[in-house]
């Protein structure tokens, strides 16, 4: 059966599948230890889903097996240097950088489409049985899962990673209540490499295998809601949406894999931004220019707010005279929240 999936999932654009059993108890203490240390940040909802994450049958009961899959995202026409041209795109301070993955279509409805899809056909060939499809949902532990099924093993950044595709792909699973023989782990290859670590701008990797979100740039333009720490801010740069510099310095991303669909291509108004030009946009243009991507979901407050961060460590490089109007321009009228932050940026040269 494992053979026809696997089929059937290249088919629909996953690069990989693998089976993973439900006993995820040996991931419970460090999932644990994780959240006491309050890692978490202001992710209140990882910590209420408790023991669930570790527990997939108590997540969906009468689960038995979790077959999971990943999907490759950098977009198709991606060339060789692609670190190299992320890298100089950081280092542009009037550039917006926006993360590989998100500037296409969201992940999460192409993924939860493509997986239903998959059910779809293992239901017509075995009959109908119970089952529910997940794409970066809180209450699955992912990488685990990921990583007991040989999808790839848990980077020391501590996304999964893979020898033949790095670590530019999304996960997802499908929880089904029949058990498959699962597939076998595959060994860990970060060895003495400690890159991601060494090139983490907010030093948010405190140790191997262990993310403080609340320093991490991803968490802290997507997820979190509030104001963005003061000592953080210079250290955020260009970056409005996201970071994958732990992922960019990572060697095993020279084998990174091409999307094998055309969802994830760069939308035009994402493939070369820079800060002013998304600073102009309106409420009204945010919405209808980012329909169908993940970045909607941040919202146009935190929109704002982030690339005002940008805006501001981009005055303190070039002291552009043409950012100190922009901002000005904007903060009358502005949420509380926005014009907090135009106020930092202004005050940055
Ligand atoms: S995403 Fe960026 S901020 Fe977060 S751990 Fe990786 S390098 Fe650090
Ligand atoms: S950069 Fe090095 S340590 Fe980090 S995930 Fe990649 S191989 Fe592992």
């Amino acid at each position: 059966m494992l053979t026809q999936l696997r089929g059937w999932a290249e088919e629909l654009g996953f690069s990989q599948i693998g089976v993973a059993g439900v006993d995820l108890a040996g991931a419970e203490p460090g999932l644990a230890a994780w959240l006491q240390a309050g890692h978490h940040g202001t992710m209140d909802y990882m910590a209420r889903h408790g023991s669930k994450r570790a527990r997939p049958a108590e997540l969906v009961p009468r689960t038995v097996s979790v077959i999971t899959a990943r999907m490759a995202y950098l977009p198709r026409s991606t060339g060789d240097a692609w670190q190299a041209i992320e890298w100089q795109r950081l280092a542009v301070p009037s550039a917006a950088t926006v993360s590989l993955y998100a500037r296409g279509r969201d992940y999460h409805k192409v993924l939860r489409a493509r997986l239903q899809v998959l059910a779809d056909r293992l239901a017509a060939e075995i009959g109908p049985f119970g089952h529910r499809v997940f794409t970066d949902s809180a209450p699955v532990l992912e990488v685990e899962l990921a990583a007991r099924s040989g999808i790839g093993w848990r980077g020391k950044h501590t996304l999964a990673l893979s020898r033949d595709a790095g670590s530019m792909f999304f996960l997802g699973e499908l929880f089904v209540d029949f058990a498959l023989p699962p597939t076998p782990a595959v060994e860990a290859h970060c060895g003495s490499c400690s890159a991601c670590i060494d090139v983490c701008p907010t030093q948010a990797i405190v140790a191997p295998y262990r993310l403080d979100a609340r320093r991490c740039i991803s968490y802290l333009t997507i997820e979190h809601e509030g104001p963005i720490p003061l000592e953080l801010r210079p250290l955020i740069g260009n970056r409005i949406y996201g970071c994958d510099d732990c992922q960019l310095v990572c060697p095993w991303n020279k084998y990174a894999q091409r999307a094998a669909l055309p969802d994830f291509d760069s939308r035009e108004a994402l493939a070369e931004p820079t800060l002013l030009q998304l600073w102009a946009w309106s409420e009204a243009e945010f919405l209808q220019r980012t329909q169908g991507s993940a970045i909607r979901r941040i919202g146009y407050l935190r929109w704002q707010r982030n690339l005002a961060v940008a805006l501001g460590n981009a005055l303190r490089a070039s002291g552009d005279a043409a950012i100190r109007t922009a901002l000005q321009t904007r903060r009358d009228g502005a949420p509380s929240l926005v014009q907090e932050h135009i106020d930092w940026a202004l005050a940055q040269a």
